[in-house]
């Protein structure tokens, strides 16, 4: 095997052995989902309530595709932690969900939000899957208006939009600061009309801890009851993760707290590759961190520089209350280094410019880590009633949580994790390297290569999950043959053996230290060595660490309570310790990067003026991590990309 990297001898990393095959069809972009439908297999109507499907996750991925595939007339097993599908951290989601409808009539089209999410994602996805988001982002707005779901609409009953970074027309749909609520209500409905038939079994607060594969597919999966502490087995024809993004790697993150990375960890542990582990999207406009004791950031939508401009004091030190110092003073740094884009540069060129000026010394607040989000001028141009129309519960949330009326006070905002572009690697049809397990939303790695840009997430998980998995898991199930199995198969078996033995293992360990406590201190390690900024050096120090931090934890947690209860401390036990693993994942692949793409700023690698510096020649490709065992390095598959139609370019938003 050629030996890929000899920085560290401790993560030499070794070329993988995965055929990575993207199965992107050939022949025009336009027409490659046209043809992909036309060619995959169909399972008759009559014949799809014999398959059986679980779907893990019921967010906005996982909900839309579990009523999808259930209304097609498959059944489906439906899995998620919270005790209501209604909980999802989907239902956070606040600044909207963009589609190239163009109802603005100002220059929009399916091409320009193709050309902008890959120019966006900084060259590092693939082509086809993006043209083809772009394509169904237009069915989605039609398929959640018929669901109901209430769009912000123009005065004479138009659907209204806004702009979101990366972009200069306006395509982003919203409802308020609350869309991610209403269209997870919408896809709710749809997801429970069908429990109601009798078509999706749900499955809440059971939380999955193995993936099961037989005769090399996905066969199903073991679950853990999160009232009872029971362990099961439930078989299926395929298995669908929709199951989230992995930011609480991070411990402060703007996710749910129960967000995590287990059921994709343990599919990665099961063969599935996992995609582009570094690609995290730091968010620019979040309220600072406040002190040592707090659990969880809070995001101010992306929606606010429509109006909100940003800025921090032109001289160093200068403590003066913001309204205090005159304008003259200020520097409105986005609007003077991006003139075309201004405030509304993508997130990882905003959240570095956050974070350049604030190691000059410029920062605002008590910490100094913080930059102004000002909406006088907007108040003063548009009156305070329209700015409250816009964001009123924005700014409410705001002055909850600061005890500050951004009214009259700019807001304090910086940069915080918010969103993790990697996340299993998928192919066209969104399956994983695991043939029958499917991966959608936010836990696959697909679609916004090394940044994506805001409005883009919701897009995405509902591509998938009603417009793209009803056909190619159908195309799986008519062109592959599988036994009958049972829940006493010896795999099954054997994975619930494996789960009982880790949960009783987390258990008995009776140590001195809170899980939380590791929590929070891999999370620093991570955010200081291997988020807004990187370095060969610093991540090669994170890596001893964190393996350091995961052995103390094995030896030293300590978990009260038993398995047969409610027990929180017990799940929070169990996701940690997989983030420990994938935290170390995250930095190999950060260090295998040799250039700064998105938001992997590598600081050895950028231009002139502190913008990314790729390197296409050699960094042209997603990384697909193959795990290798307890003990060994992982190994390193790459899929290579190749770009037909918006060609790689130095990213430019001047
Ligand atoms: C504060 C905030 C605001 C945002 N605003 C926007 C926005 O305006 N526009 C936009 O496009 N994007 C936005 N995003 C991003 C977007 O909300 C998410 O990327 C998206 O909602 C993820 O949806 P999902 O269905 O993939 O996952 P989730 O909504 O996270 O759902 C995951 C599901 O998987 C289940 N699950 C997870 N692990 C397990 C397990 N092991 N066993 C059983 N079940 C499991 C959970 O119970 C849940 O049902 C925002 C994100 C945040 C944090």
């Amino acid at each position: 095997m050629e030996l890929l990297t000899e920085l560290d001898p401790s993560v030499a990393i070794r070329a993988g052995t995965l055929t990575l095959d993207s199965r992107v069809p050939g022949g025009p972009i336009e027409s490659a989902w046209d043809k992909t439908r036309f060619e995959m297999k169909l399972v008759n109507p009559a014949n799809k309530r014999k398959y059986t499907i679980i779907v893990v996750g019921s967010g906005l991925a996982g909900g839309s595709a579990a009523a999808t595939l259930a209304e097609l007339g498959y059944n489906v097993k439906c899995f998620c932690f919270q005790d209501s599908p209604r909980r999802a951290h989907s239902i956070a989601a606040q600044g909207g969900i963009n589609a190239a409808k163009n109802y603005q009539n100002d220059g929009d089209s399916i091409y320009r939000l193709f050309y902008d999410t890959v120019k966006g994602g900084d060259f590092r996805a693939r082509e086809a899957n993006v043209y083809r988001l772009a394509q169904i982002s237009v069915n989605i707005i039609d398929q959640c208006v018929a669901q109901g779901v209430p769009f912000a609409r123009e005065y004479g009953g138009t659907l209204a939009n806004r702009s979101f970074g990366g972009a200069q027309v306006s395509r982003t749909f919203y409802a308020r600061g609350q869309t991610g609520q209403q269209l997870l209500l919408g896809a709710y409905q749809a997801l429970e009309r069908q429990v109601d038939a009798g078509r999706v079994a749900m499955f809440p607060r059971h939380e999955m801890l193995d993936l099961v594969v037989i005769d090399g597919k996905a066969r199903g999966i073991v679950t853990r009851n999160l009232v009872t502490g029971e362990i099961d087995s439930h078989v299926a024809d395929a298995v669908v993760l929709g199951t989230g993004g992995y930011g609480n790697v991070y411990f402060l993150s703007t996710n749910a707290k129960g967000s995590n990375c287990t059921a994709i960890w343990r599919a990665y542990k099961r063969g599935a590759a996992f995609g582009n582990p570094c690609f995290t999207q730091i968010h620019p406009t979040c309220i600072p961190v406040s002190g040592d004791y707090q659990s969880k950031l809070t995001l101010m939508s992306e929606s606010l520089r429509n109006d909100g401009r940003i800025w921090v004091p032109l001289e160093k030190g200068d403590r003066r209350k913001p309204n205090d110092i005159p304008e003259d003073q200020r520097d409105y740094y986005l609007e003077r280094r991006y003139p075309s884009f201004g405030n509304l540069v993508p997130r990882d060129v905003a959240s570095r410019n956050a974070k350049a000026v604030c190691d000059e010394g410029r920062g605002v607040g008590e910490s100094g880590l913080g930059v102004y989000l000002d909406f006088a001028d907007a108040i003063k141009r548009l009156g305070q009633k329209t700015i409250e129309e816009r964001y009123g519960n924005l700014f409410e949330m705001y002055e909850r949580i600061t005890g500050e009326n951004p009214y009259k006070v700019p807001m304090r905002i910086y940069p915080a994790i918010h969103y993790t572009m990697g996340g299993l690697w998928v192919d066209y049809h969104l399956m994983s390297t695991i043939p029958g397990l499917f991966v959608i939303g936010e836990a696959n790695f697909s679609d916004h290569g090394a940044n994506r840009l805001g409005a883009s997430a919701l897009m995405q998980g509902l591509s998938d999950g009603y417009f793209i998995i009803p056909y190619t898991i159908g195309n799986y199930l008519a062109a592959n043959k599988l036994e009958k199995i049972g829940p006493d198969h010896e795999e099954f078996r054997a994975a619930q053996e494996e789960v009982a033995g880790r949960t009783r293992r987390l258990l008995d360990t009776r140590g001195t230290r809170t899980v939380d406590s590791f929590h929070r201190q891999l999370g620093k390690l991570i955010w200081d060595y291997c988020g807004m900024s990187r370095t060969a050096q610093g991540l090669e120090y994170a890596i001893g660490k964190i393996r350091e931090l995961r052995e103390e934890y094995w030896r030293d947690v300590k978990v009260p309570g038993s398995a047969k209860e409610i027990n929180q401390s017990l799940e929070k036990a169990g996701r940690v310790a997989d983030f420990f693993e994938l935290g170390e994942l995250m930095c190999i692949d950060a260090l295998c990067r040799n250039e700064s793409c998105g938001g992997h700023f590598r600081e050895e690698y950028q231009t002139p003026d502190g913008e990314a510096l790729r390197d296409d020649e050699h960094y042209s490709y997603v990384a697909a991590w193959q795990y290798n065992g307890p003990d060994a390095p992982p190994l390193l598959n790459k899929e290579p990309l190749t770009f037909n139609y918006v060609h790689p370019s130095q990213r430019s938003y001047k």
